[in-house]
């Protein structure tokens, strides 16, 4: 695994860089991470100068993790601003409704995240133009001629696609467009949109992140104007986290490391497994070494995730195995500690398959975890 990361005083490998990310200076008898601010104002007499008037518009828990995750999301960059958004909807509103103007274009990809057909309502109702495209075979170059920004899911969620996000900025550079990267699935520990050339990383905190399926979080991060008014495009709206839920993410960053690599190593594993299972078919992870991604996800990715996704004979034994798993939970989300799973298209919003499943591994015992899963095959066959 090539964990070297450029110096910025918190170490080179990911786990040192996770359990030291924000942390401010020592300052005796202060503890290491400090608690939640709760704060609605701050004492200000005079001109109302920063760094903290109103606790819209800056809190000190949200700066602290801020500066987590930027320094995963771009080490060493110091001209880099992260903002952290009250969920990952909160943060992809932010980027498209303060960059883009009616008359403008907007290229989104067809079989990214379900709530982007709702987002892509609202976009036309303010009159900008919105085309979509799938994520595999780079397939958005082809509806990019004059488009203002390009979003990118890569991998994409549920299908687990992945584009050649170099190829596709380069190309969104060339007539003027920004890009914008959803990194939610892959964590900034598999891999960093904006050393791949993205203007905007934006991700759901709510998944891998913070890993434990109790908060919801989001976060965008880019340098210059452009986040200005993704700034301004916060307080307007006013989706911001609570202290509490900040404070909570930051301390569960601290095991990223640990979390990221049992989870993608467990994924790995499993998905070896439900591939020799004759009524297993579909059967995706960016990981496998055939997998249709795993060429160009191995040239921008460091790891591959926890998601592994496949295709159940229908619908009725999707439900049937679902209702047999003793250590999944069937539930929706994914990338925290405790695996779950769920029939993707009991939802209706993607384009999959009635026995589609998508299921997310978490951090229990691989061995466990592969057992459960071949018995639930095996048991819901009947
Ligand atoms: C969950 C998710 C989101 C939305 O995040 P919330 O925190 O639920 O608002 C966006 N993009 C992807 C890829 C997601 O998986």
């Amino acid at each position: 695994m090539n964990d070297t990361t450029p110096g910025d005083g918190i170490g080179t490998g990911d786990g040192t860089r996770a359990v030291r990310a924000g942390l401010p200076e020592p300052v005796k008898h202060e503890p290491t991470l400090p608690g939640p601010v709760f704060a609605a104002h701050f004492h200000l007499p005079g001109d109302p100068t920063g760094p903290y008037t109103y606790g819209r518009d800056e809190n000190p828990t949200w700066t602290l993790l801020e500066q987590a995750i930027g320094s995963l999301e771009a080490p060493g960059a110091d001209d880099v601003e992260t903002l952290v958004f009250a969920s990952g909807m909160a943060a992809i509103s932010s980027v498209l409704f303060s960059q883009l103007r009616s008359g403008d274009a907007a290229v989104l990809p067809n079989d990214g995240y379900q709530a982007l057909p709702l987002v892509r309502a609202q976009l036309e109702a303010y009159g900008i133009e919105v085309r979509t495209a799938p994520t595999g075979a780079d397939a958005q170059l082809e509806v990019l001629d004059g488009a203002k920004l390009l979003w990118i899911e890569s991998p994409s969620n549920p299908g687990l696609d992945v584009c050649d996000i170099r190829r596709l900025v380069e190309a969104a550079h060339a007539q003027g467009a920004l890009v914008a990267v959803d990194n939610t699935l892959a964590t900034p520990l598999g891999q960093r949109p904006l050393e791949l050339g993205a203007d905007f990383v934006v991700a759901s905190g709510t998944k891998q992140l913070t890993g434990h399926g109790d908060i919801l979080l989001g976060y965008v991060a880019g340098r210059g104007e452009p986040m200005t008014a993704v700034r301004r495009w916060r307080k307007i709206v006013g989706a911001i986290p609570g202290p509490m839920e900040a404070w909570l993410a930051h301390r569960s960053i601290a095991t990223l490391q640990l979390r990221v690599e049992r989870q993608n190593a467990t994924a790995l594993k499993v998905a070896e497994a439900l591939r020799s299972h004759p009524d297993v078919t579909g059967l995706r992870y960016p990981g496998l070494p055939d997998d249709p991604s795993h060429k160009i996800a191995a040239q921008q990715m460091r790891r591959f995730g926890c998601v592994v996704s496949f295709v159940l004979p229908g619908r009725e034994r999707a439900d049937r195995f679902l209702d047999a798993l003793r250590l999944v939970d069937d539930a929706t989300s994914f990338g925290g500690v405790r695996s779950t799973a769920e029939r993707r298209g009991r939802w209706g919003g993607d384009d999959v398959p009635e026995g589609f499943i998508r299921l997310s591994v978490g951090a229990e015992d691989p061995e466990d975890l592969v057992a459960d899963l071949l018995r639930a095959l095996d048991e819901s066959a009947r």
